[in-house]
């Protein structure tokens, strides 16, 4: 049975769980063992002659027996490791709908461009007059994003959004400390809808957290925030567009109370996608933002490899970047990498051990140079129109918490319209997972009842779009008409159902016990 999109209906797919197969697999869904459960550990995959008789130098530290690892030839090792690849759902593989996330196409010309030996084969510890193209793509990279930004300093180094919250926080700290009012300006307001990585960084530096109310209409308003200032604040960390897709109408109001307060403003830039080439946010007056390169630049987590967080900061905290930076002089680039060298640099530190990701700054750098600056704010418009398409595709069967906004680059309801039908928010998502869709972000922000935050991004087209919405208006649908099964025992396609996630979170078993033969041979 096929319905209008080809795809087979429902009672046809649901036919696989009553006839299981001899293997578990299910048609090319296959399972797949640990490696240490499919290997031997008295095999290899080449053969190497026995060593020559030699006698050993370490003092009786020699290990007496074989190291227990497991063998597998060539095309058993090829199938063991390209199976665990398919397991991965990634933007490579469909629309992958998470909010505040920005898993967007990562262009293949930014892998290109990061395999270039000039870029992927250094090493560093190289001598600086070896990479100079390296350390000049550093300098443009954070060039371009001081001028998107509106800032007259950038620290290149942390390697994730929530690490430049760290060095963000801990710049405006040393601000803070060099006007001798370190004892006294303990507390950071953070608002209720923020991501838990906020109040996590503010605590960790050991700041005081104050929450700021989220109002009804899910903005922070100037007033909430003037109720809670005093001597005592030190700064403000706040998302714009905030995380229910809302661009924080009385931001400049903000700024400008935390500032009349003695204070700082660090902005949360995840979701800076949704404003690149329309908003800068050194006019709206923050003082520190870190940049997810791997959000707004492509290259996702789990798509692209590993993240980099860029912090831009305004003239009030430049001076206490972390180190190491670049300086250039003339044509020549050089990594200042200690106080010393920093000259009448107040840098509070560093926060990694060398200049940061630099796969992740070629990547980045490739998406702005090919994009342009007309291109980057085309995607930002896009990325804007695409959730705002969702939005109006969805409305009238799921519940908006905030009808009242219009939505910045990603769609937020709640789950109003799923009272009385016995359906969460969870089996929602689970039920998405039979469609194929990776679920979107659940039950965040916290400040909106079950929620389902979705951010499509520039990628998708238009038949992207209106095949996700079909299916989500689909599901709606059924989850209306009573259809309770089909959601609470989702998912009913996944090679797993529905796993014990908080067992799985509070009682991780993160060793491999071995049977007993392979236990006695490592010993
Ligand atoms: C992703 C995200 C972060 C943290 O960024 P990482 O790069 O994952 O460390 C912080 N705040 C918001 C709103 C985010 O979406």
């Amino acid at each position: 049975m096929l319905n209008n999109q080809g795809r087979p209906t429902a009672a046809g797919a649901a036919t696989a769980a009553a006839h299981p197969t001899f293997t578990g697999n299910q048609a090319l869904q296959i399972e797949e063992a640990l490696l240490f459960e499919i290997g031997r550990a008295d095999c290899t995959g080449v053969d190497l002659d026995e060593p020559a008789a030699f006698t050993p130098r370490l003092g009786g530290l020699e290990r007496k027996g074989p190291i227990g690892l497991v063998g597998l030839s060539e095309p058993e090792t090829m199938r063991h490791f390209v199976r665990l690849s398919q397991k991965n759902y990634g933007i490579d593989t469909g629309l992958f709908p998470l909010g505040s996330c920005t898993m967007k196409h990562n262009p293949r010309l930014n892998e290109k461009m990061a395999r270039l030996p000039g870029f992927s084969d250094i090493h560093p510890l190289q001598p600086q007059s070896t990479v100079q193209g390296a350390l000049e793509l550093i300098d443009q990279l954070a060039h371009w994003l001081m001028v998107l930004t509106g800032t007259s300093a950038v620290a290149m180094s942390p390697k994730a959004g929530a690490h430049g919250e760290l060095a963000g926080m801990m710049a405006i700290k040393a601000a803070i400390d060099a006007k001798g009012e370190g004892a006294s300006r303990k507390v950071v307001l953070v608002p209720e809808s923020a991501h838990g990585t906020n109040p996590a960084t503010a605590a960790l530096i050991g700041f005081i957290v104050k929450p700021v109310p989220a109002r009804a209409d899910g903005t922070v308003h100037v007033d909430d925030v003037k109720a809670l200032l005093g001597p005592d604040v030190a700064a403000i960390m706040l998302t714009n567009p905030n995380t229910c897709g809302i661009f924080e109408p009385q931001i400049v109001e903000i700024a400008r109370a935390m500032h009349e307060a003695g204070a700082y403003f660090y902005c949360d830039g995840a979701n800076f996608n949704a404003i690149v080439g329309k908003a800068r946010p050194g006019d709206l007056g923050i003082d520190a933002m870190h940049i997810n390169l791997h959000k707004t630049f492509s290259t996702p987590h789990g798509g692209g490899g590993p993240g980099a967080g860029p912090v831009v900061l305004s003239d009030r905290l430049a001076r206490f970047a972390p180190l190491p930076f670049i300086r250039r002089d003339g044509s020549h680039f050089a990594l200042v990498e200690t106080a010393d060298q920093a000259g009448n640099v107040q840098a509070f530190g560093r926060v990694t051990a060398f200049h940061g990701q630099m796969g992740m700054y070629v990547r980045a750098l490739s998406y702005m140079m090919s994009h342009g600056s007309d291109g980057m704010k085309q995607a930002s418009e896009d990325a804007v129109l695409n959730a705002n398409y969702i939005r109006a595709g969805l409305e009238d069967l799921m519940s908006l918490p905030f009808p009242d906004h219009p939505s910045m680059h990603e769609a937020l309801f709640d789950d109003t319209w799923l009272k009385d039908t016995g359906i969460s928010t969870l089996d929602f998502a689970k039920a998405m997972i039979d469609e194929g869709y990776h679920p979107m972000t659940m039950y965040f922000p916290l400040v909106v009842h079950g929620a389902m935050l979705i951010e499509p991004t520039e990628s998708e087209s238009r038949a992207s779009l209106d095949l996700f919405i079909m299916t989500l208006r689909d599901l709606a649908m059924r989850a209306k008409r009573g259809e309770t099964e089909r959601f609470s025992a989702a998912p009913f396609h996944a090679p797993r159902r529905r796993l014990d996630e908080t067992r799985a979170a509070r009682n991780p078993i993160l060793r491999w016990t071995p049977p007993q033969p392979i236990q006695q041979a490592a010993e």
